[in-house]
């Protein structure tokens, strides 16, 4: 009989307890023990949740204060010694000083990196090793957890970050190779299983992520030592579970490696099943990701069972494709979404009842084929759903040439077209697009949602905030000026609510860092724009000045990024909607007398498949929408685009090949690190690397934004340079916001004269 499981559960909760009680406790205003408190209870609840819905077996030590990466550094005790001496003053301070840096009048610590995890947006704590690492175990939290559970009765699985991909995600300050680690970390792992065996686990759950990436020899090697090493252990039996794609190359090595259970993503890459099953040896239990954990629609289950099917009595557990971490806790608080809707969409809990109903059909239970098929016939109503589909939208796209994804003519023509008309100086000042988003902005935003503050006047109070940011750009001295967006929650939400084919959920809360949530859009339909989305905050703001004030929208890719997608129909088509109804805003706001428009792409390098091989086909579609979205203006409109990264190096023709005649970038926390990229390859277009980090409140001075000016030209022709922050300065204050930029336009300013000085 096929048993149901999963490999986490959300653990911010339905109603973000977690989320509140975090920063209640950084506030000092709710003790430890209330965050202790609200962590238990959270835990029992998900267990509980999850059981009911059917989960024979859960998971545990799933749930984090903050992070499950980093709490995998703490219990192996990877804890820089710059924090040791806070964390052993109290624990939980040093895992916040880790996590999120302190800065007190005692101690000044930094924050441990963060980045993407995979594929997601789900961001973790980089581990950092140091140079002669030791491990050792610390704490006893999967031991606690465990015992937590099974205190409830319930049949726990505790799970942990498996060690080559703990290693392969961490990086040594030394600049070394972490997985040289790998023989001084074993013996940690080796005694946490057996301690977890003694406790009582008859499973354990080790993630290794890592094995559905392009793997070298070395990787290979390390995870035949790793996996050779724990099979010794008198440990619970060990689940070996991969996720975000196919195995692929590394399926061979993987159903190779002593472990007692395998499990496979079968959502992203369902064709695996059929190569892996000759390689598993005999005795092999499976666990087959069938629902997606990653999307939010009700799974395919005829698609799910005949996946089963094929497994036939290889197959011991049906769970979801990965973590349910990447999607909201229960569709049931989902009281507003449209009816049709809410019954298309399935958070944590509905996830695992579909594995419940498959199982029960693979058991032969009537009641439950019926069900099943009730719920077949349901996905089937979305896909056959009037709603997907727009006649006109469809109509348009099949009219798309390629020569609507280019401009008319090339960049040095545009260029010099657009100078005449612009007429703007050597390193033209610009700032990214947003300015100070002020309590005052937020909360006349909130009163007016709520309906306490009526239309009219929230307009009125807009317009001033725009107009006074007119003035202080003028006052500076920049020369691309910006409105500010201030009419703006989010630069994903602001387009989606304007746009058909996108909904808005009130509880589909996802955990991005820590404490921090996102509520991505559901792009459930076909897209298009009924009316113009920014032309009227644009042209106000172009009215107040002499300037050029530089439109602002988020392009196609990052919108598709940060949104659940409908699985369909490939991304790619999707993206393409969104770039045909901002070609149309381009359009409206070039008409409107708008000479510079900005199209943000902070989510193309995030949008990159997981192996390079696929990156190509990524790149072409991602670079095609972004092209036909920009390329509908005349010659003499000018179009920037923004990305707050500057790891360039491997996608630099591509950003290069999107053709927009400026970009802005972030360089100023890399030092200009992105220099190695440029020395490569002669970027062709304008470009501004980013001179201050907005990051940081930190206010830089002008020879410090002028020493990154002087390396930029380094790599950099001087007529190419534009100079701006590396990103929108919504998240700052306006006293500092003022001086740096201030420092900025004199740094640019020194810079445009010694030039001409030494020309
Ligand atoms: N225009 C946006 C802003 O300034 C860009 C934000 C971003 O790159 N993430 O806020
Ligand atoms: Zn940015």
């Amino acid at each position: 009989m096929i048993s149901v499981t999963h490999l986490g559960f959300p653990r911010i909760g339905a109603r973000r307890e977690l989320k509140l009680a975090l920063e209640s406790f950084w506030k000092g205003d709710t003790p430890a023990q209330l965050l202790h408190d609200t962590a238990a209870s959270l835990r029992e609840r998900h267990w509980r949740l999850a059981h009911d819905a059917g989960a024979d077996v859960v998971p545990c030590n799933d749930f984090s204060l903050y992070d499950h990466v980093l709490d995998n550094a703490v219990l192996f005790d990877a804890i820089p010694a710059s924090h040791r001496a806070a964390f052993e003053e109290d624990p939980l301070g040093g895992y916040f000083a880790l996590a999120r840096g302190v800065q007190d009048g005692r101690r000044d610590l930094r924050a441990l990196e963060m980045t993407k995890w995979f594929d997601t947006n789900y961001h973790y704590l980089v581990p950092q090793f140091e140079p002669g690492q030791r491990f050792a175990l610390r704490g006893d939290k999967p031991l606690a957890e465990l015992a937590q559970a099974q205190a409830l009765g319930l049949d726990a699985r505790p799970v942990l970050l498996g060690p080559v991909s703990f290693l392969k995600l961490g990086k040594r300050n030394d600049g070394g190779d972490p997985r040289e680690l790998l023989d001084a970390l074993l013996p940690a792992y080796a005694e946490l299983l057996a301690k977890l065996k003694a406790a009582g686990a008859q499973w354990v759950q080790l993630d290794e992520p890592t094995l559905t990436l392009d793997l070298d020899d070395a990787d290979r090697a390390a995870f035949r030592r790793a996996y050779a090493a724990l099979a010794e252990v008198d440990a619970p039996r060990r689940l070996l579970t991969t996720y975000f794609g196919a195995l692929g190359d590394n399926a061979t090595l993987a159903a190779q490696l002593p472990v007692e259970g395998l499990h496979v993503d079968l959502v992203r890459a369902p064709q695996q099943l059929e190569s892996l099953l000759p390689l598993l040896p005999e005795q092999r239990a499976l666990s087959l990701g069938v629902v997606d954990g990653r999307n939010i629609w009700r799974a395919d289950l005829d698609a799910a069972l005949s996946v089963a099917r094929r497994a036939g009595d290889r197959a011991t557990w049906l769970a979801p494709s990965c973590s349910l971490l990447h999607v909201p806790t229960d569709i049931e608080l989902e009281r507003k979404l449209p009816t049709p809707l809410r019954h298309w969409m399935a958070y944590a809990k509905q996830k695992i009842e579909e594995l419940h109903l498959l199982a029960g059909v693979l058991g032969g239970d009537a009641q439950a084929a019926r069900d099943l098929a009730a719920a077949a016939s349901a996905r089937a109503a979305r896909l056959a759903s009037p709603l997907l589909r727009n006649a006109q939208v469809r109509k348009r796209l099949a009219t798309v040439e390629p020569a609507m994804a280019r401009r008319v003519s090339p960049y040095a023509k545009r260029a010099q077209l657009q100078q005449e008309r612009l007429n703007l100086p050597l390193f033209p000042t610009t700032t990214i697009g947003s300015f100070p988003q002020t309590a005052q902005v937020r909360r006349a935003r909130a009163e007016h949602k709520a309906g306490k503050l009526d239309d009219a006047a929230y307009q009125a109070f807009l317009e001033n905030e725009t107009a006074q940011c007119l003035r202080e750009q003028e006052t500076l001295g920049i020369d691309v000026l910006v409105h500010g967006e201030f009419e703006r929650n989010d630069m994903v939400e602001y387009f989606g609510e304007q746009l058909d084919g996108f909904a808005f959920t009130a509880h589909g809360w996802v955990q991005s860092y820590g404490s921090r949530c996102v509520k991505p859009p559901v792009l459930f339909g076909d897209v298009a724009r009924p009316r113009a989305m920014t032309v009227e905050w644009t042209r106000y703001a172009q009215s107040l000045t002499a300037r050029p004030v530089k439109g602002m929208l988020t392009g196609p890719v990052t919108i598709l990024q940060w949104s659940f997608v409908r699985d369909d129909q490939p991304r790619a088509d999707s993206c393409r909607q969104i770039a045909l109804a901002l070609r149309e805003e381009v359009l409206d706001l070039e008409a409107a007398g708008i000479a510079v428009i900005q199209i943000d792409e902070p989510a193309l390098r995030e949008g990159l498949p997981l192996r390079r091989a696929d990156w190509p086909a990524y790149l072409a579609w991602a670079g095609e929408s972004f092209r036909l979205a920009a390329s509908g203006v005349g010659d003499a409109t000018q179009i920037h685009t923004h990305m707050c990264y500057a790891e360039f190096n491997d996608i630099i023709e591509a950003v290069a090949a999107l053709d927009a005649d400026v970009i802005s970038i972030e360089t100023s926390r890399s030092r200009m690190e992105l220099l190695d990229a440029f020395a490569r390859y002669r970027y062709p277009n304008g470009i501004g690397p980013g001179v201050y980090d907005i990051h940081s409140p930190r206010v830089p001075s002008e020879t410090e934004m002028r020493e990154l000016l002087d390396k930029a030209l380094e790599v950099l022709d001087p007529a190419q340079v534009w100079v701006n922050p590396d990103c929108g300065l919504k998240t700052r204050g306006w006293p500092e916001v003022r001086a740096a930029l201030q420092a900025m336009v004199r740094a640019a300013q020194g810079l445009r004269e010694s030039v001409l000085a030494t020309a």
